[in-house]
Parts: C-alpha cells; sequence; structure tokens
C-alpha cells in the first residue's frame, strides 16, 4: 500500500525540477526534499533518506489541490453564488451595497463575506488602493472610504463556473426526465 506523504521543498537549496534531490521523511509524513548536493543533507539521519522523483512530487501536488478545491467548493450554498455573482458583474464592492442589491440582511451579507474571504473565493482591497467606485444607480464615480471591499478572485470565478455546470448537469437531466415520460 503507498502511504500518503506530503512534500515540501527544502529552503536551504530550494531544490528545481529536474534536478538530482533526496528526501528526508519527517514523524508527521512530511518529506523534505533537498538536492541530492545540499550540505545540509550531510547532517540528517541516514536511516530517514528517502529516494524522491519529481514525477512522484507532482502527482502529490496535484492530488492535494483537488482535493482542496472540491471541499471548499461544497461548503458553498446558493447566497454564496449570488454574492459571487455580484462581484464578477461589478467588480469590487462592500457590503452595505451588496446587502441592499441582493435584498439580503446586511448581517448575513457580512457573514457571507467573511466566509468566502477565508475560504479564498473574495480578497479584500485595501482602502488606499481605492479612490473611487462607480456608483451603479447614477453611472457617476463617487469617492469612497472607510469600507472594506472584497473582489473576486480566479478560485472564486472558478466557483462560479462549477455552479453553472451544476446547475446546467440539473436541468439537462431533467428535461430528459420529461422526454422519457
Ligand atoms: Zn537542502
Amino acid at each position: 500500500m503507498h502511504q500518503e506523504l506530503t512534500y515540501k521543498l527544502a529552503q536551504c537549496c530550494s531544490p528545481k525540477a529536474g534536478e538530482d534531490i533526496i528526501g528526508y521523511f519527517k514523524e508527521d509524513g512530511t518529506v523534505t526534499v533537498h538536492r541530492s548536493d545540499c550540505a545540509s543533507v550531510q547532517q540528517l539521519r541516514l536511516e530517514r533518506l528517502l529516494e524522491v522523483t519529481w514525477s512522484e512530487i507532482h502527482a502529490a501536488e496535484k492530488t492535494t489541490d483537488i482535493e482542496t478545491e472540491d471541499s471548499t467548493f461544497n461548503k458553498l450554498d446558493d447566497v454564496d453564488y449570488l454574492i459571487l455573482k455580484h462581484h464578477q458583474e461589478y467588480g469590487l464592492d462592500y457590503s452595505i451595497v451588496v446587502s441592499e442589491m441582493l435584498g439580503l440582511p446586511l448581517e448575513e451579507t457580512y457573514d457571507h463575506h467573511r466566509k468566502l474571504r477565508e475560504l479564498g473565493g473574495l480578497k479584500r482591497v485595501e482602502k488606499r488602493m481605492i479612490q473611487y467606485r462607480k456608483n451603479i444607480v447614477k453611472g457617476k464615480w463617487i469617492k469612497h472610504r472607510n469600507h472594506t471591499y472584497y473582489e473576486l478572485t480566479p478560485k472564486g470565478d472558478r466557483w462560479i463556473h462549477s455552479f453553472e455546470a451544476k446547475t446546467e448537469t440539473v436541468s439537462s437531466q431533467n428535461k430528459g426526465v420529461k422526454r422519457d415520460a
């Protein structure tokens, strides 16, 4: 059976793909990857040194990424989707406006903004970088300060696509059911 390992590239020699490498196995299941000629490898305990290949390191990274992405996506609900869509359409915005436009209680909007930021689908935008924001209602550029602005991240954008792919699958399945009936 193959044990689940986490690989970390050592800071001392920061090995690059293709270079000769060696792994040092730690108690917690982490393998620190060094260049074979790294000086600090000489001081490590021999019985913990492992042969490692770049292909197994890359395979492990891929698995971890996919799992993390899927499990965070499953934590999202329909309101999260609406909020992500809002930011996709209007760009950066703050909770009060999002709450008004989506007709959500403000507290709830704060909670969702916080949650989406913690999961990585939105990011906070530094206030000093913002000078003007387009007023959605009047189409004028007005100055805003003292708000926490949020903006969609590439991850949030992928979630929108995942949501829409999921919805499409469901509606085409429904059509299929009707046709059969
Ligand atoms: Zn090293």
